[in-house]
């Protein structure tokens, strides 16, 4: 039954949301959304040390800004520890725990002595048989009664059948003398009280898979779909690393990647639909499937996030993409637009859209809609603005001032300036785009003065033609 679909993203706070946890989180995402089901957040909190209200919030903030919306509350798994400790109990209640009274010293002379004669260093506790009777009054661990012959077999959607040998797996512990829970117990009680249908998740958790499904059989508790994805590789095919470049999420918010181009992207590393490189989120829904995830690790491509980032930029709606650049603004600590900005952008964004490669590329073309008056030319551009360009510059405000402002009435005026003065057009739109963008590279002439309207526009002429110094 598909509407039965439960999904979650389990990170332990760690101070960033890494790229592999945004990707892992927008694969249970797309899973659940696309089939009805619910997608759950489970902060893994239980590391004191460095769950921290701050690196909770580096998760929080990630998700949200790349539109991952989770059904209820993020649960903490630190609050449940008591509900870890009574399963426990349970499980030494049903003979499939043991208590273990073998101290850490015990534990390291045991191993030390297999290595010398050469034996498995796998910890075999002589408290697993011993009944309750001959129990001392002392600090005990509880270790899983694991299987210890025969195989513990995951059934993976991913990585196909993965078979583990039980003679290589110890009876873990799974609440220590202090009465705290391992990761192990921990992640196995969580995801069955929330319901989990589906553990999708990095391979790096594939053997704490066989364990995990001990516990599970062990509690005589449905396991999960298994579905272990490759993890993320440098452009080199190493393991993703700060070398590459930016490994945190908010990193590429702050690039000015979009959020929905981040969610194509992401979508696209280890999973695949047909050839298809570009999509929607609706398409990603509709199509994604853990079939469709490969078994080989994939790789960060700059080049390949920029084009992804392009199309979507090409194909938003106004408003969303303002939406965007006011986040991606306040994320990177720039001033805030105003209502005004905002208007002349919109109207602006017709001809900012196409090949715009990051949101800030986007600012930057669209500089001459948030420029307030006098324009100062950079450099370059002011490079054109010399006494006879100014003087042209004066004569078109003036054929401008009462001109109708349509493209084709403004295409004939500048064309018979530029006529007038045995100009190419090229040489009149050098000091245009000076006075109207203060800018060598802006969109063209006939958008800008559309956009900008014909107070504006003659504004700008002047004040170039005339410079008040
Ligand atoms: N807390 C684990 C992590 O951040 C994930 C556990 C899981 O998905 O089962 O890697």
């Amino acid at each position: 039954m598909t509407e039965d679909v439960v999904t979650r993203i389990a990170p332990s706070p760690t101070g960033t949301m890494h790229i592999g946890t945004a990707r892992t989180a927008l694969f249970n995402w797309l899973y659940a959304r696309g089939r009805g089901g619910r997608f759950l957040l489970r902060i893994e909190d239980t590391d004191r040390a460095r769950s921290t209200p701050e690196a909770t919030q580096a998760i929080l903030d990630g998700m949200t800004w790349l539109g991952l919306d989770w059904d209820g509350d993020a649960v903490s798994q630190f609050e449940r520890v008591p509900r870890h400790a009574e399963v426990a109990a349970q499980m030494l209640a049903g003979g499939t725990a043991y208590k273990c009274f073998s101290t850490q010293e015990e534990i390291q002379a045991f191993r030390d002595a297999a290595k010398a004669e050469g034996r498995s260093t796998l910890f075999l506790s002589p408290w697993r048989d011993v009944p309750e009777s001959e129990h001392p009054d002392a600090p005990y661990a509880i270790r899983l009664k694991a299987p210890r012959e025969g195989e513990t077999v995951i059934e993976d959607a991913v990585q196909g059948r993965v078979t583990f040998r039980n003679d290589q797996l110890d009876d873990m512990v799974m609440l220590r003398s202090d009465g705290t829970p391992t990761y192990m117990l921990a992640v196995v009680v969580d995801d069955h009280d929330m319901g989990v249908t589906h553990a999708i998740r990095g391979d790096d958790h594939l053997n704490n898979a066989a364990r995990q499904a001990q516990i599970y059989r062990a509690m005589g508790w449905a396991e999960p779909v298994w579905a272990h994805i490759p993890l993320i590789h440098g452009p080199d095919g190493k393991k993703l690393s700060k070398r590459h470049g930016a490994t945190g999420v908010m990193e590429y918010a702050a690039m000015g990647i979009p959020a929905a181009a981040m969610r194509n992207y992401l979508a696209r590393l280890g999973w695949s639909h047909g050839d298809d490189e570009l999509f929607t989120d609706a398409q990603a829904r509709d199509w994604f499937d853990l079939k469709g995830i490969g078994k080989s690790p994939a790789r960060l491509d700059m080049k390949k996030l920029e084009s992804v980032a392009s199309w979507h930029i090409a194909r938003m709606d106004d408003a969303s993409l303002v939406a965007e650049i006011e986040t991606y603004l306040a994320l990177t600590g720039q001033p805030a637009l105003s209502q005004a900005q905002k208007d002349t952008l919109t109207a602006a964004m017709y001809c900012l859209k196409e090949r715009a490669k990051s949101l800030p590329d986007l600012l930057e073309k669209g500089q001459f809609s948030l420029v307030q008056r006098p324009v100062v030319p950079d450099g370059k551009a002011a490079g054109s603005l010399d006494a006879v360009s100014r003087g042209i510059l004066g004569e078109l405000t003036e054929h401008l001032q009462n001109a109708s402002w349509t493209r084709d009435t403004l295409e004939a005026k500048l064309t018979a300036t530029a006529e007038a003065h045995g100009l190419k057009f090229g040489q009149l739109a050098a000091p245009l785009r000076a006075a109207l963008a203060g800018r060598s590279v802006s969109p063209s002439v006939y958008d800008m003065m559309l956009v900008l309207g014909r107070e504006e526009t003659v504004a700008r002429l002047g004040e170039a033609a005339a410079p008040r110094d």
